[in-house]
């Protein structure tokens, strides 16, 4: 939903797509053949709540099928609306192709207030609408795989797969039909905080790029950088944490819906998220000076900006009194297209969505993966690692004069569990990523700036699948 931007959330993508794709040497048609949303499907259904009925609103759209399983989160929102869900789709197609995970492109909503629900009511809608779902061909591990998103999250997740599971009991693969449960219910160690490591992940690897970091006024690693965060909810408040607690940055600020804390000397991320669980609020904190227009925060000087919130907060309206260095955007689409034009003469860097917050739907592939293959990562391989560790250690024993000290035994004894797997999966698909983004950007002087080659890099690569399908 933007508010002051003269194009839509869904026009701003597709306006961001084609300035790719002319950037590129394309077959005729086949730009739009990617572009379009290959279906898009609106249920209405009833739930008996309180003595009566009560009706809902829902959507899935599939934006591709050049792979499939189709992958995108459900999102529990009173302002959804099918334009949105298109767009997101659509992003989701660009997303996986970027971060090369072997899923195309779908999302889907409901329109709701989840806070206005009580959880057993919330569990009787979810299952109604997994049921709408699963009898249109839009839910099952080999067809669409949804995944949490805004409003959503583990819980709900296990829901619909358990109802999946009872409307086709003699499928051994049931649970693969959704990513983002609970690791008790299927679910993979470190999905949770995917996004948000993956957005740490991705603004780690800027800084590994020094030409990349100069090019944003900055210079040196992220130490120390001053960071505004909009959005303390699940990618926000991972993002501002690792970056904060891992990374050495400062958090000089955070926006939520009730207004902005700023601090110079810098949050403690984890105490202002529970400040927020406990009162609902950033009002109040004790530290910090808080603004009542929080997004009058957005505007502040600082070194990296990431909107973790929604869609279009940087808009036309907005982007010339932006001071921020560099803006990561976690969030889907919170920057404009008109806007991202403005920024770029501003010499603003930003680091695209379609890339930055791929990490959720990265770590749901391998959730996925873990899903089918039936086994936890690292269970068949961990001991024989391990193994391996003590034959190297026992061979450095024997050739050196000093024995090893036992913590440098301890490292190379230690095979490998599945958070470590997790984890370094995630590292080096957004390491990979960025690398191929940053190569598109260099070698196609049509391309100005990282979201136009993130969505050439992800054309290119969904052209060659059409390519070799059409043969
Ligand atoms: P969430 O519901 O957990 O958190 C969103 C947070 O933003 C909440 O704390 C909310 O209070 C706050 N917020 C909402 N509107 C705001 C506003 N106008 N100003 C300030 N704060 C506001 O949602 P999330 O899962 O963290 O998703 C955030 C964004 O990241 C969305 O755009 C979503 O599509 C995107 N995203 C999420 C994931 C994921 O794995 N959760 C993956 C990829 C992208």
């Amino acid at each position: 939903m933007s508010t002051t931007s003269d194009l839509s959330f869904l026009e701003s993508v597709n306006a961001s797509f084609n300035l790719a794709a002319e950037a590129l040497d394309l077959p005729k048609g086949l730009a739009r053949q990617i572009r379009t949303c290959n279906a898009v499907c609106e249920m209405k259904f009833g739930v008996e709540l309180h003595g009566g009925y009560e009706i809902f609103t829902g959507w899935r759209a599939t934006h591709s099928e050049h792979v499939l399983p189709a992958k995108g989160g459900i999102r529990y929102a009173p302002f959804a609306d099918q334009q949105e869900v298109e767009a997101l789709a659509a992003l989701m197609t660009y997303k996986c192709s970027i971060v090369n995970v072997p899923f195309a492109g779908s999302k889907g909503a409901l329109c709701i207030n989840p806070k206005k629900y009580s959880l057993e009511e919330l569990e009787h809608i979810t299952r109604r609408f997994a049921q709408e779902l699963d009898k249109r061909g839009l839910l099952g591990p080999g067809i669409n795989v949804p995944a949490p998103d805004m409003g959503t999250g583990q819980r709900m997740m296990s829901w619909i797969a358990d109802e999946y599971q009872k409307l086709h009991p003699n499928e051994i693969n049931a649970k693969a039909c959704v990513t983002g449960k609970p690791v008790h219910f299927g679910g993979v160690q470190g999905r949770v905080e995917a996004t948000g490591r993956g957005v740490q992940y991705g603004i780690q690897e800027f800084f590994r790029h020094p030409e990349d970091v100069s090019k944003a006024n900055l210079s040196g690693g992220l130490e120390g950088k001053r960071i505004i965060v909009q959005g303390l909810g699940n990618v926000g408040y991972h993002a501002a944490k690792f970056l904060e607690e891992e990374d050495g940055a400062l958090i000089h600020g955070i926006i939520e819906r009730d207004g902005a804390i700023i601090c110079d000397q810098g949050l403690h991320t984890e105490d202002v998220y529970q400040f927020k669980l406990e009162h609902g609020k950033l009002e109040g904190f004790p530290e910090g000076t808080f603004i009542k227009n929080g997004n009058d925060a957005l505007e502040l000087p600082c070194d990296i900006l990431i909107p973790a919130a929604m869609e279009g907060v940087i808009s036309i309206a907005n982007a010339d009194r932006i001071q921020a260095k560099v803006i990561a955007e976690a969030a889907n689409g919170p920057i404009t297209f008109d806007a991202d034009k403005i920024l770029l003469n501003k010499g603003i860097f930003v680091i695209p969505d379609t890339y930055l917050n791929a990490g959720g739907v990265t770590v749901s592939y391998f959730e996925w993966l873990k899903n089918l293959s039936h086994v936890r990562f690292g269970r068949m391989d961990r001991r024989f690692i391990e193994a391996q560790g003590a034959k190297i250690i026992n061979l450095l024993d024997s050739g050196i004069e000093k024995p090893l000290d036992e913590c440098a035994k301890a490292e190379l004894l230690k095979g490998p569990d599945e958070i470590t797997l997790v984890r370094s999966g995630l590292q080096d698909t957004m390491c990979e990523a960025y690398q191929e983004i940053k190569e598109m950007h260099d070698s196609n002087p049509k391309i100005r700036d990282r979201r136009t080659a993130a969505f050439a890099s992800a054309i290119r690569k969904i052209g060659d699948i059409y390519d070799s399908m059409y043969l």
